[in-house]
């Protein structure tokens, strides 16, 4: 049988390339650092362009992920060193333990009511809470929690706790786990370790953080969902219903990232118009953005939308109107200036490399671009190769992009694997 391969990160990018691989025979290593897979896809509650409902397209690729004999997924997991080169890297892996046994447990949510311990939950951009013991969502796959040692309280000082473990009719949670450490030989590595969101706190200027009707994009998606801190309800930070909304497309300013902003922002005035039918939205557009066609194949679709499309000559200033329930947008047009006021604020954010993606490029010594996403060699011929041979970027690790192209990647990269193992570099 061919050589092992591995491939970090368990996002869309990286579950595509896994499944392929075994489906051609080849033995998976899939390295998730979080306790889920599914990666950023599985926050949105429909998918553009086709507006598919995400759970429905990415739930049976877990599945399949997760079934797959051929494909070892080892989620809480942390690559601790990577030495050797093309055919022949040798990886160190450690796997956090979970404390929770994945045979014993039916994800009934029991152990998580009982815990007393509430935090943040990053999987929810900090919108709502979680507990020392949880799964990110519901319907997260796989559907089984574990402890963060971190936050739980038998960890930090009160070892006698046991509310989860005695809440638990399984006998699943089993505290004597402890973390394990496993080697692997590969003959190629794919990169799938993604993007991040802009964090809201760079946004002070848009009043996010002081207005509870401003949203980064990402917390957007989450309000929207059906699984997420609302229910899907859309409403402000403080629970009130809005009577109106605005968009600014290229909070970030315009760049390389714009056609995916053009292309979630289209999807967000969708769920506007969905649960806030009353509302016209005001959309905000950078008038100096005159994309390539080829590259944003969307943007002319602001021509026919059912909103009042701004076209600004300078970024709008946001302030807040009395207590700060509603804002004020203005900016200068070319007509001259205007004026709005709005009580939902949707911010355009852009998507940055993840940590790991930044982690990965520094420990494996490759090239990366100034905005620090990998750099690839001959972006004419392969739009997958890193600057290090054997060794392959899918998805959002080169770059800003949706998911249709981040599955072609996953697909491209498959191949440069598989053409390295027929000539010989298995
Ligand atoms: C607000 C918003 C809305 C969007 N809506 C759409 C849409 O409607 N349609 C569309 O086509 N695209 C959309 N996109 C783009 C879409 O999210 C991406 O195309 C897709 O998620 C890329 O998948 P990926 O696998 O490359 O990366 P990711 O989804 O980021 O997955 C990367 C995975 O790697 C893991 N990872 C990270 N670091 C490590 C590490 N050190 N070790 C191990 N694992 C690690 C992560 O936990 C994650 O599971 C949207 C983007 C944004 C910001
Ligand atoms: S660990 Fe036990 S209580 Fe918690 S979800 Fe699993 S089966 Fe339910
Ligand atoms: S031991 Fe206590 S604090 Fe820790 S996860 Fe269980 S219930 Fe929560």
């Amino acid at each position: 049988m061919a050589a092992d391969v591995l491939v970090i990160g368990a996002g869309v990018a990286g579950m595509k390339a896994s499944l392929l691989l075994a489906s051609a025979g080849r033995r998976v290593h899939l390295i998730e650092n979080s306790s889920i897979i599914g990666g950023r896809l599985i926050r949105c509650e429909d998918i553009f362009p086709a507006m598919e409902c995400a759970t429905c397209m990415v739930s049976p690729m877990q599945q399949d992920v997760l079934r797959n004999d051929l494909i070892n997924v080892v989620t809480l997991g942390d690559i601790l060193s990577i030495e050797g080169s093309i055919g022949n890297f040798r990886v160190k892996i450690r796997k956090r333990a979970s404390c929770v046994d994945p045979v014993a447990c039916i994800g009934c949510a029991e152990c998580w009511n009982a815990c007393p311990v509430e935090i943040n939950n990053e999987f929810e951009e900090n919108l709502s809470k979680r507990k020392a013991i949880s799964i990110p969502c519901a319907g997260a796959l796989p559907n089984v929690p574990w402890i963060d040692r971190e936050n739980c309280l038998r960890w930090n000082g009160d070892e006698n706790c046991s509310l989860c473990a005695e809440a638990c009719v399984f006998a699943a949670v089993d505290y004597s786990e402890v973390d394990s450490e496993f080697e692997i030989t590969v003959s190629n590595i794919i990169l799938s370790t993604g993007y991040q969101p802009t964090h809201g706190e760079v946004f002070e200027k848009y009043q996010w953080g002081i207005c509870p009707g401003v949203f980064t994009a990402s917390e957007f998606e989450r309000y929207y969902s059906s699984n997420g801190p609302t229910s899907g309800e859309l409403v402000t930070k403080d629970g009130l219903k809005p009577e109106s909304a605005a968009i600014i497309v290229h909070a970030c300013g315009t760049g390389s990232h714009s056609n995916i902003n053009t292309m979630y922002s289209l999807k967000f005035l969708h769920y506007l118009m969905e649960k806030l039918p009353d509302i016209r939205p005001v959309v905000f557009l950078d008038a100096s953005y005159s994309p390539d066609a080829l590259e944003d194949r969307h943007h002319l679709k602001w021509r026919n939308v059912e909103a009042d499309v701004i076209l600004y000559t300078q970024i709008p200033e946001v302030n807040k109107v009395g207590d700060g329930k509603s804002l004020s947008i203005t900016c200068s047009t070319a007509e001259g200036s205007f004026q709005a006021e709005t009580d939902l604020l949707v911010l355009g954010t852009s998507m940055l490399p993840s940590t790991g993606t930044s982690k990965f490029i520094k420990l494996l010594g490759i090239e990366c671009s100034d905005e620090g996403y990998v750099t690839k060699p001959e972006p004419g011929l392969s739009s997958v190769m890193t600057t290090v041979p054997g060794i392959f970027a899918a998805g959002c690790t080169g770059g800003p992009l949706d998911i249709a192209s981040s599955v072609t990647e996953a697909a491209a990269a498959v191949g440069r694997v598989l053409a390295d193992a027929n000539r010989g570099e298995k």
